[in-house]
């Protein structure tokens, strides 16, 4: 079951009520969104023709304070996929201990068939049709999949313009020059290799022998790449909708990551394919294969890093990754999960591995308040402390021995902190 992200997050929660201390009442009310905004977006294209696009946001739950949650431009968009990445939002806020509920939006496009005009009307038509419902204290969004610090000055200056005085704090993940903080960029790639590392640690192996195959070099990937990289273990695969360049022997990332930057393809980086020699590194000698095929290599760490419901019934027994760190949101569909817990394949859980962009979020948000700014170093000291303590709070709930895996201690905790916090609220009127 569970193809569908909304029932595969039901499903998740499902599985970890049987071992969280919930009240069955505040339970039921978990399982639903508290609103969704569904936004008609009629667009005057650079080409003169108007197209009309579809977006939605959706606040999730709001127990534990302001909504929080990124805007993802992509053509599978559905109510259904925003009101689940919702719903994550808020278990992840409440794991890493935010002080925020969780939201997502989402617009249904094309980002590739628009141009940088084309996407600024969408983005601020979009923000023009969610404005009633966002602001510093209400709801604060940021970017996901094919949004970046341009859409947020975007959507910070068309909420500003409306009312009438710059609002830096109605967003995070901003340029620098209007309140971004430093670090955000790299902050969800950051948080995914700190897991990693205290992953290793936990299992008491080495991450220096370790090898990685990470699917999707967007923003995410390309930074969990490097840093692991930098950490010392051999990232062996990496890939883009065009397919996954693989050497057994570790690619060259910096290499790897410059070629893309420069808006290069995976496949042209792979050898036997002669567009991009200039640009590849002489040492890297990559195949192409498929995306399918990166899932299912033997390594030591597997990290989807791309869409939802890439790791499923289909192909959860052709996996070979000895642990598996969820940089997307939702690649594991529950019956997946379900195999590779019976195997003991550890899984760090998206709610925890990705949470790096949601803290260095929340970081941006508190330093606009203060209207003060802090230094990197300090960010990323904040960060690895955060994100290191909800590590060290799911191994714990995991080490009592009651629950069968990491998402489901880590469910476990987000679920009894949210529900206390309704608890406390009681019920209105
Ligand atoms: N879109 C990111 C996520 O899925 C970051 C959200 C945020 O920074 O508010 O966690």
């Amino acid at each position: 079951m569970a193809d569908d992200p909304f029932d595969n997050m039901l499903a998740q929660m499902d599985r970890a009520a049987e071992y969280a201390d919930v009240d069955e009442g505040v339970f039921e009310r978990l399982k639903h969104p508290e609103r969704t905004l569904k936004v008609t977006l009629p667009v005057e294209l650079e080409s003169g023709e108007v197209e009309v696009f579809e977006g939605y946001r959706c606040q999730y739950d709001g127990a534990r304070g302001p909504f929080k949650g990124g805007v993802r431009y992509h053509p599978t968009v559905t109510q259904e996929e925003v009101e689940a990445l919702a719903g994550w939002m808020t278990w992840k806020a409440a794991l890493v201990d935010l002080p925020y509920g969780g939201a997502k939006g989402g617009v249904i496009c094309e980002p590739k068939d628009l141009t940088e005009r084309d996407l600024e009307r969408l983005t601020r038509r979009y923000t023009e049709g969610i404005r009633r419902m966002i602001g510093p204290e209400i709801d604060v969004p940021a970017p996901d999949m094919n949004t970046n610090p341009q859409t947020m000055a975007w959507m910070m200056d068309t909420y500003s313009m409306y009312e009438g005085y710059s609002v830096p704090q109605v967003v995070t993940g901003k340029p620098l020059e209007i309140g971004g903080t430093p670090g955000r960029v790299e902050a969800t790639g950051r948080g995914v290799s700190i897991v990693t590392e205290r992953l290793f640690e936990y299992l008491d192996r080495e991450l220096t022998d370790a090898t990685v195959a990470i699917q999707g070099f967007g923003n995410v990937g390309s930074n969990a790449a490097q840093l692991l990289d930098e950490m010392g273990a051999t990232v062996v695969a990496t890939s883009d909708v065009t397919g996954a360049a693989y050497d057994p022997d570790g690619l060259d990332v910096a290499a790897l990551a410059d070629h893309v930057g420069a808006g290069g393809l995976i496949e042209e980086y792979t050898a036997g394919d002669t567009r991009s020699e200039p640009e590849r590194s002489p040492e890297d000698d990559a195949e192409l294969v498929t995306n399918e095929t990166l899932l299912t290599l033997d390594v030591d760490v597997l990290v989807p890093a791309a869409i939802e419901g890439v790791i499923t019934a289909d192909n959860v027994d052709d996996l070979r990754a000895g642990a598996i760190v969820e940089a997307a949101n939702g690649p594991t569909t529950v019956a997946a999960d379900e195999v590779l817990s019976g195997r003991d394949v550890p899984v760090v859980p998206d709610i925890l591995a990705n949470a790096g962009g949601v803290i260095v979020s929340y970081l941006e948000w508190v330093q606009n308040a203060q209207e003060f700014s802090w230094p990197l170093e300090t960010v990323n000291a904040e960060l690895e402390r955060r994100i290191g303590s909800a590590f060290d709070d799911t191994i714990e709930r995991y080490d009592v021995g009651d629950v069968p895996d990491l998402r489901t201690a880590a469910y476990t905790l987000a679920l009894e902190r949210t529900a206390s916090a309704h608890e406390y609220r009681g019920l209105f009127p």
